[in-house]
Formats: structure tokens, sequence, C-alpha cells
């Protein structure tokens, strides 16, 4: 490991989002992983035999013999540890990882609604980050624990973040038509969802509902204010392997043409603290002029899968605007997500040396 190399270590990493941490973390210039871990199924296993691999990009050779540990901070020596884990089990096992002193960056929904926990997106709200400081304080902990939306709110927050910067935005509706990987592996039964779209996923409008507004709130001294915002979200699961395709009308508070929306969006950054780092989408909207785009097939991998790809903007009769936005579940939705979130505390100087 060279010196600069920050040790991690991936929880839950033989599951959907677990395997695109290990993917993606392969040659990080920043991060070296240490450790695997999983459940009692896998524990005491070589990766390779352990995991039922399910991207299209091969294993990762550093992957492959690491023995996969117990989710135990005990059990690994890690400064950053990535959780995939079922949101019950993070809940229990997250705090004991920031007790320990490592920085945890979280998928799991368990402390997302934590006023002193930050829920991020670099790209939208990178000075939340700053939240972990009152965090440590009242908790006791010398790590922390950072969260990353649920996978649906993502692009959602990083389309609405533009438009509400440039002309306010008052109200969403919106509808989801969800991938199939967000639900985890094996997920839902094939004869399920062939030839069908499943109209619910449990939990699942509520966090839309609610999650982009703590993105889109201000911090204020040592809490953010939710953003003003009204939404009300449909979901849906759909025979899609990967990439969450939404589609939104806005109510904005001052009018603006879909030409002027989407130079809005085309002109967004992030904001100085988040733009240069390794996983930074770039660009991070891109807008896609024809008509039947974005389709997840076509453009899910924009930017490396960390892009938010916008099209069909258009004038909507019941609110301001419409339009469809796609982001990668599992990775601008979930571990690249994550990855992007660490860099940031890096970069802001808020992780805690190994002992
Ligand atoms: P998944 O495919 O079901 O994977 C679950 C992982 O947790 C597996 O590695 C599993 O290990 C491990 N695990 C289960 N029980 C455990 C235990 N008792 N101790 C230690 N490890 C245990 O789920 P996923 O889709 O990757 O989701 C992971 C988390 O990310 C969830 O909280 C989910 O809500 C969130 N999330 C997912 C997405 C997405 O697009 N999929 C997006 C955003 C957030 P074994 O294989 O050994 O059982």
């Amino acid at each position: 490991m060279s010196p600069s190399q920050i040790p991690v270590a991936v929880l839950g990493a033989t599951g959907s989002v677990g395997q695109r941490f290990v993917s993606l973390l392969d040659h990080h210039p920043w991060f070296k992983v240490v450790a695997l871990a999983a459940s009692d199924r896998s524990i005491g296993q070589p990766y390779a035999q352990a995991c039922r691999w399910i991207l299209d990009d091969p294993m990762p050779e550093y992957a492959r013999d690491l023995i996969v540990v117990p989710a135990a901070p005990g059990a690994l020596r890690a400064q950053i540890v990535f959780s995939a884990l079922p949101a019950d089990l993070a809940r229990e096992l997250e705090p004991q990882f920031a007790q320990a002193g490592a920085a945890v960056c979280s998928n799991a929904s368990a402390y997302r609604r934590a006023p002193d926990v930050p829920l991020l997106l670099p790209e939208v709200n990178a000075d939340h980050v700053h939240l972990v400081k009152q965090q440590r304080q009242r908790r006791g902990w010398s790590g922390c624990i950072t969260t990353n939306p649920n996978c649906t709110s993502t692009g959602l927050t990083v389309a609405l973040k533009a438009l509400d910067d440039s002309f306010g935005v008052k109200k969403a509706f919106v509808v989801s038509m969800q991938a199939l990987s967000g639900a985890g592996y094996p997920g839902v039964p094939a004869l399920d969802i062939n030839d069908n779209v499943i109209p619910n996923i449990g939990g699942e409008e509520d966090k839309v509902e609610w999650e982009p507004r703590k993105m889109l709130g201000r911090l204020h001294g040592d809490q953010v204010e939710l953003a003003e915002i009204r939404f009300s979200a449909h979901t849906n699961r759909v025979a899609v392997t990967d990439g969450h395709t939404v589609c939104v009308s806005v109510e904005l508070a001052r009018a603006a043409d879909p030409e002027t929306a989407a130079g809005a969006m085309r002109d967004y950054r992030a904001p100085r603290a988040a733009r240069a780092l390794p996983s930074a989408p770039r660009p991070v909207i891109e807008v896609r002029e024809q008509a039947d785009r974005p389709q997840p097939r076509l453009d899910r991998l924009t930017g490396k899968g960390m892009t938010t790809v916008v099209g069909r903007l258009r004038r909507d009769p019941l609110f301001s605007l419409k339009f469809v936005v796609l982001s990668h579940n599992t990775i601008r939705g979930a571990a690249g997500g994550s990855i992007y979130n660490a860099e940031l505390l890096v970069k802001e100087d808020l992780l805690q040396a190994l002992t």
C-alpha cells in the first residue's frame, strides 16, 4: 500500500451494492480495500467463492482471495467503512464502527433522518458534511456516519437543485420506474417481474417525498432547515437491470421556458469543495435533446455512471415544466455516491487517524 492510500472496508460486500463498491474501488487513487465483510453465510470463504458476481465487469483480482470477515469493528481495521448492509443491521452496526473511530459511509436508510447525520450528494450539498463535527461532539464518537440518499431521490435531487438555484422549486410530482438491482440480490422473483410492472416498493415513496427536502435544505449553524418543497411520489419496479428513470412535473416560483431550464441544468456546477474529487460527475447533468432519451440501457453509464441525465424538458399543462431524469442506481445512487462522500470527508480533513 502506498503511504497516501487510506485503508477501507466494505460491509455487505457480496450484495448488489457491495459488488459495485468492490468494482469501483479497484485502482482507486486514494483508497485501498483491506477487508470485505458479509454474513455468516460468507464469513471465512475467499470472496470469489462467497460471492455470486452479477456485474458485467469481471471481479477485480485484488478481491478474489480476500477472506470474508464478520461486520464487526474488532474483525477489521479501516479508516473508512463503506456500508451496504440491510437497514436493520446498519442501525445496530454502523454506530459501533463510528464509535471505534471509522468514518462510516452508508447506503442504508437507518440514519438518513438523524438531524446530526449528513445526507449527502456532494454536487448538491457538500457543506452539510460539516454536520459530522457536532455528531462527534453529541455522540462522543471519534468516527462518524454519513449517508447517501435512496437511489430514486439521487438523480431527482440533482436535477431539482439546478432548477431551485435558478428559479425556485415549489412542488414536484414524480413517478419512478426503478431497476431490479435496486431490490438487491437475488431481489424480485422473475415470475413476478417478467412481463410486468410492480406499482409498490415498500417505504420508497416516503423516502422520495422527504430525503430531497433535507438535501435541498440550508445548513443553519448546526442544523439543516428542510426545503419548503412539496412532493408527491409514485414508485414502481420495472424489468430493467440498472438505472432508475423518474418522470417529474415541477412547479417553479419564477417562470422559465424549457430552453432556459435546460440551460440552467447544463450550466449547473457542483460546489467548489466537491468539483475536483476523483468520483465527481463530469458533467454533473447531461441534458439530452433527443425526443426518446434518456433510456436506462443507453444512458446509465454517462460520466462513468455518476452523471445525472435529463431529457424531454417541456411545458406541463398543470405544473410549470416536466422532464425525465435517469441515474445509475448502484453507481451514482449507491456505491459511487458513497465513495464520492468519502472523498469529500478526506478533502475537508474530517477523517480520524487510525490508532
Ligand atoms: P443485498 O444485495 O441484499 O446485499 C446485502 C448484503 O448484506 C450482502 O452482502 C449480505 O451478505 C450482507 N448481510 C446480510 N446479513 C448480514 C449480517 N447479518 N451480517 C453482515 N452482513 C450481512 O442488498 P443491496 O441491494 O446491496 O443493498 C444494501 C443496502 O444498500 C440496503 O440498505 C439498501 O437499502 C441500500 N441501497 C441499495 C441500493 C441499490 O440500488 N441496490 C441503492 C441505495 C441504497 P451475504 O451475501 O453473506 O448474505
